[in-house]
């Protein structure tokens, strides 16, 4: 596969458009398809980890993420049931 080659990536999520900014930046013709016509809030947020959070650093996000997020002092996440602490 040479560079020139082109890369179609379905999904414009968190995987696809990382997928892309790598393959782009590695000199790939990259397009993105995604099926919906818009994105919108679905959730109270995403809390993104340290492993999950690097690879965006690279591609360079690190000001925007930054800029549009917080970081949390800590974060405890609990079971449903029986509202057991399974990690913080
Ligand atoms: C309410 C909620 C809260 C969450 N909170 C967290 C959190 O706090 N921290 C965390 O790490 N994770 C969280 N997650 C999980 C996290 O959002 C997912 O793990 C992550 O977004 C998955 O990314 P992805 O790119 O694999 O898939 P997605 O984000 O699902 O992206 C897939 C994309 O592909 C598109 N697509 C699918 N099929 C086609 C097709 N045939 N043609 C074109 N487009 C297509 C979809 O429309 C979608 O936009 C949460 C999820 C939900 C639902």
């Amino acid at each position: 596969m040479n560079s020139a080659t082109r890369v179609a990536v379905i999904g414009a999520g968190l995987g696809g458009l990382t997928a892309a900014g790598y393959l782009q930046r590695a000199g790939f013709l990259v397009t993105v398809y995604e099926q919906t016509a818009g994105f919108a809030r679905i959730g109270a947020g995403i809390v993104m980890g340290a492993n999950a959070v690097r690879p965006l650093m690279h591609l360079g996000l690190g000001p925007a993420l930054v800029a549009a997020g917080i970081k949390p002092d800590s974060f405890l996440s609990r079971s449903w049931t029986p509202a057991r602490r399974c990690m913080n």
